[in-house]
């Protein structure tokens, strides 16, 4: 079976948590430190800040930007939960915009419209590992004063106009779960530049701890442990070599595909570069199969695909409740239904990719 993610756990990330094991410093330490001084050379910020999960990157950049009780934070439907949920923890209410047809991310043309006198940040997802038109995003932003927030949980090392993800937006929120390009298990970052933020992000994931037993502000406990950070310290040894893996299997994988009618290929618009956290391709009617049929016929054919996303975020309860229903996002409804992704990750190889082409042609021609 050809699977859909597969984390990479290599003799140096054995050996580096067996270093920290031995050590015995288990909590955030020098390894945080270590990770956190690469992450932000890599990205490019000033500053990046470790916290133990993606979801707690977005709420602790939330939380530094001020966004509070009766705030409202521009994001979209089309996402993973995670996108959601923090702008809620916060307090504060989700303004949802629909994508754009081609890259699957915020339609940027529709933005405006959804900005009042209560928006303050804008929390644009990086879906699939290709960035968002943040240029047309940054003019929105400077004209009503927004703070935007990157979900580049999927987009780690993906270039916008040479800058790469974490350095787009005034802050940005990386994912280290154990499926992502780069992993430990579980794990989160923020990037930044604003010292401010750093510090407060700092002092968030330590109940808000500023000295000995010393309290600027309410807190969590959202710090990374030192066999966290130990793992993907070694996985930005290996980035460049997962990040072009995956684009040359995407490059195989559109050639092997290029033909087959009712089946779109990812687009990649102009000035930037997709890190391919997932190949997402569109099955449309004329394919023959449906959607769900194909990735059931492939399964049996040894291809685990993936749905990323079965539904818009706006049709679960907690967040329908903010006044949303099916029909709002028409395009982010599409999308849903004819989304499918196939493996791409570092662990695909060449023969991989030509039997899932082959399977995939099967299918589509009978
Ligand atoms: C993975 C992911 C998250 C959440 O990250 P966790 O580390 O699982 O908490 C948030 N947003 C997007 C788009 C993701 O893919």
């Amino acid at each position: 079976m050809i699977s859909i993610a597969s984390p990479h756990i290599g003799p140096e990330e054995i050996a580096a948590v067996n270093d920290v094991l031995r050590s015995g410093r288990l909590a955030q330490g020098p390894k945080v430190a270590e990770l956190e001084a690469a992450f932000a050379e890599y990205c490019g910020t000033k500053y990046a800040v470790a916290l133990n999960s993606g979801t707690a990157a977005i709420h602790a950049a939330l939380y530094a930007a001020g966004v509070g009780v009766g705030d409202e934070v521009i994001t979209v439907p089309f996402s993973f939960i995670a996108t959601i949920n923090p702008i809620i923890m916060v307090g504060a209410t989700p303004k949802l915009v629909d994508i754009d047809p081609e890259t699957f991310n915020i339609d940027v043309a529709k933005v405006e419209a959804a900005i009042t006198s209560k928006t303050k940040a804008i929390l644009p997802v990086h879906l699939y590992g290709q960035p968002v038109d943040m240029r047309a995003l940054r003019l929105l932003a400077d004209k009503y004063e927004l703070i935007i927030i990157e979900d580049a949980c999927q987009a780690v090392g993906a270039e916008y106009s040479l800058k790469r993800a974490g350095k787009l937006g005034d802050m940005g929120c990386f994912s280290f779960y154990a499926t992502k390009n780069i992993m430990c298990g579980e794990g989160g970052m923020v990037t930044t530049d604003n010292e401010q933020f750093a510090q407060t992000i700092r002092q968030m994931r330590q109940h808000g701890m500023t000295g000995a037993y010393e309290y600027a502000h309410m807190g969590y406990n959202y710090r990374m442990s030192e066999l966290h950070a130990a793992i993907a310290v070694e996985q930005m040894h290996k980035i460049k070599g997962f990040t072009a893996k995956r684009q040359h299997n995407a490059k195989r994988m559109a050639i092997g595909l290029k033909d087959v009618v009712g089946l779109e290929l990812p687009i990649v618009k102009a000035d930037r570069s997709h890190v391919y956290h997932q190949f997402t391709v569109r099955i449309k009617d004329s394919f023959g199969l449906t959607r769900d049929a194909l990735a059931q016929e492939l399964k049996e054919l040894g291809v685990a695909v993936g749905i990323y996303y079965p539904k818009g975020l706006h049709t679960i309860p907690h967040i329908a409740s903010y006044g949303y229903s099916s029909g709002d996002f028409p395009v982010t409804e599409l999308a849903a239904k004819q989304v499918l992704s196939l493996p791409i990750h570092q662990a695909v190889e060449d023969a991989d990719v030509d039997h899932i082409v082959t399977s995939v042609k099967k299918l589509a021609y009978v």
